[in-house]
């Protein structure tokens, strides 16, 4: 799977700023609780209430369908995390001391990061976190609920391993490590491979791979890569294989969606669905994917399954996730403006013609509100998405590309008056230029990266879309996010009406600037190197520009009290750059230069300046705000008659972030402590 299709909030906490300490909107409050480097939000599911009942019923199948999966998730991550869980959940329900206590204070922390995460492991720098409590504390808990807890007594005997693995820094150390040079699947402490080295597991798929197949399934997807008896093999996730009892509950709750489907490509979507998951076969999953890309009629849609791969070193392995969404409707003329001219941004874009798609065809681009988030995109989620990450089948058969409108205005609202941007930005017509378009760029920016720049290019004949490897998802990453850079300057998009005027693109190039050379490494601990995909790839785009502008003094950076500040003196120039940067980058992918990959993304996107790295947090951390945000679900109740039929589906949004994840582990627990 050489295409990560996802973009996270990049520069939504730099929005706004006018309104000091509101945020509110319609008396909604977006912020809820803070912890560690976490901000809890909350989301607004607007126009529910306007769907149909039988959208309702349908929207509420597939929630409880993306409940379900959450156990899968955490037991990817790692594969103590279901074990350790359940301890810590014990401990946090049972526990009769002192719960103001310093020891339970700083247990509580910890276990609302590992909710957080789905695992002991930071959900984005991916290092395993180390709790701050007590050992021995924590042993005699954990002692006294693992022969309370019939669900863990089998499990007593492990406890000192348990505990090392928590507080053993050296155990465990990264969820997916991407260190150049070391064994990737050996140290990762991902569950997608056991006991298998990286070549064993590079041979066995190598095998796989029929370089003249123009319709490769992604191999590897679906499984866990163990050796067993001396012998590689599958553990396959279906619902009669690995994870078996958890895809089971996914497929009952999709037979119970199903007739409220809104069209009947849409139940063949289900059904599709229900196949793969039943039977294991990519094949059927190439065939559910061109389905779904091509069901575009209906308001309601959903994703559920075995998605990105960012958790696999090797980038083949997929997370599982769900979505539930439905299309807000005038929100989507913006996107549906820029794919019905699709072809235009393709041919004026300054790649090679020989790079170029002769014909771009499938893209549709809605924006979408979401309804529910679980898995991989809970807590922490995307605001936009774009699947399905097979090639072959993008080129041949169209994706589809989504922004999610509430959740990027959650991020807008929640983040009004926190300072950051006037920490930051110390120019005041930069100022004034954020404040007026930033909101309008950024959209327009994600918009760009998802519904053309993903979609836009095509490999040469015989190259493969894996021979990036491990660089593979930054630069994807980074092409799409060029390609939305180059065009939001573009005359077109005044023309088109989705800026206002010339300047307005001036919002987004400082934004990205400002974020891929400095104050995106707030996210990363001093010391540490880049290693996220979609921090790679700003941090390159930024830092490529940045050192090729040098000599024009397109960008700088100046000191000012001892404070660094992005200037940026020559806007038409550095669209120059950004041109030139993606039509190398295209290149590079198009002919799957590996060399190039490597040295654009080791040499640009990878180490920080220490110096530099130290300023920005320091400054940062005056400011007081989490890093990182994530979002509680509403809660959806279904209304019942006497014959059990759904009369209609109310939603709340009153539930508490830690009484949803007991809720959660309790309702939709699946998978056994241990999957083997
Ligand atoms: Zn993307």
């Amino acid at each position: 799977m050489s295409n990560i299709l996802k973009i996270m909030a990049i520069s939504a906490f730099l929005a706004g700023g006018q309104t000091e300490a509101s945020a509110q909107n319609d008396h909604f409050e977006y912020n809820n609780e803070r912890f560690a480097d976490l901000q809890m939000l909350r989301y607004q599911v607007k126009g529910f209430d306007q769907l149909s009942l039988k959208q309702k019923t349908f929207i509420y199948y597939l929630t409880e369908a993306a409940m379900y999966g959450r156990d899968i998730l955490f037991d990817q991550n790692g594969k103590y995390n279901l074990r350790i869980r359940r301890i810590l959940e014990d401990i946090y329900t049972s526990y009769q001391g002192d719960r103001a206590g310093k020891d339970f204070k700083a247990f509580e922390v910890y276990l609302k990061r590992v909710w957080f995460s789905n695992g002991i492991h930071h959900h984005y720098g991916c290092e395993k976190f180390v709790p701050e409590f007590s050992k021995d504390w924590f042993w005699k808990e954990a002692q006294h609920v693992m022969t309370t807890d019939n669900a863990l007594r089998p499990y007593e005997a492990q406890l000192p391993e348990i505990v090392n693995v928590m507080f053993n820094p050296e155990v465990m150390q990264k969820r997916v490590n991407l260190a150049e040079g070391q064994d990737l699947v050996l140290t990762s402490a991902c569950n997608y491979y056991d006991g298998v080295t990286q070549a064993e597991a590079e041979e066995f798929y190598g095998k796989m791979k029929n370089p003249n197949d123009p319709h490769p399934v992604m191999f590897g997807m679906n499984s866990r890569l163990v050796k067993k008896d001396g012998k590689v093999q599958e553990l396959v996730w279906t619902t009669r294989g690995l994870y078996g009892q958890a895809l089971t509950k996914i497929v009952d709750c999709l037979r119970k969606a199903r007739p409220f489907a809104e069209d009947a490509d849409q139940q063949a979507v289900i059904d599709k669905l229900i196949e793969f998951y039943t039977t294991g076969n990519l094949h059927t999953f190439d065939d559910y994917t061109i389905l779904w890309a091509a069901n575009t009629a209906p308001q309601v849609d959903f994703v559920n399954g075995f998605t990105e791969s960012y958790g696999d070193p090797l980038g083949m392995k997929a997370s599982w996730e769900s979505i539930v969404n439905f299309k807000d409707l005038d929100a989507t003329k913006r996107t549906e403006t820029l794919s019905a001219n699709a072809q235009w941004f393709e041919d004026h874009s300054p790649v090679d013609s020989r790079f170029k798609k002769e014909k771009v065809k499938g893209i549709s681009a809605k924006v979408i509100t979401a309804a529910i988030l679980g898995g991989d995109l809970y807590p922490s989620t995307a605001i936009g998405i774009n699947l399905p990450n097979s090639d072959w089948v993008r080129k041949e058969h169209g994706s589809k590309s989504v922004t999610i409108g509430n959740l990027t205005e959650a991020y807008n609202l929640a983040a009004k008056g926190n300072g950051f941007r006037n920490e930051f930005i110390d120019d005041k017509e930069v100022i004034r230029l954020v404040d007026q378009y930033a909101d309008i760029t950024d959209d327009l920016h994600t918009d760009l990266h998802e519904c053309l720049g993903h979609g836009s290019g095509k490999l040469l004949p015989g190259v493969d879309g894996d021979s990036l490897k491990a660089y593979g998802s930054a630069l994807e990453e980074g092409r799409a996010d060029l390609f939305g850079l180059y065009y939001v300057a573009d005359p077109k998009m005044v023309e088109l009406g989705l800026t206002p005027n010339m300047e307005a693109y001036k919002a987004q190039y400082y934004t990205y600037m400002l974020n891929g050379l400095m104050t995106q490494l707030v996210r990363i601990q001093l010391g540490n190197d880049i290693e996220e995909a979609h921090m790679r790839n700003r941090a390159f785009i930024a830092r490529w520009c940045y050192e090729k502008g040098q000599s024009d003094k397109v960008v700088e950076l100046v000191k000012k009290n001892g404070k660094t500040y992005v200037r940026i003196n020559d806007y038409e120039k550095l669209r120059g750059l950004f041109g030139q940067l993606l039509a190398e980058v295209q290149r590079i992918k198009s002919t799957g230069d590996f060399a190039a990959a490597q040295a654009l993304i080791e040499g640009y996107g990878v180490k920080i300046d220490p110096e530099l790295h130290k300023e920005v947090l320091e400054r940062y951390e005056k400011l007081n705000l989490a890093p990182y945000k994530g979002f509680i679900n509403p809660v959806y109740t279904a209304v019942k008659d006497a014959d059990g039929n759904i009369t209609d589906v109310k939603v709340s949004y009153t539930e508490g972030y830690a009484q949803q994840m007991l809720r959660y582990s309790k309702d939709y627990a699946t998978l056994p402590l241990v999957n083997n």
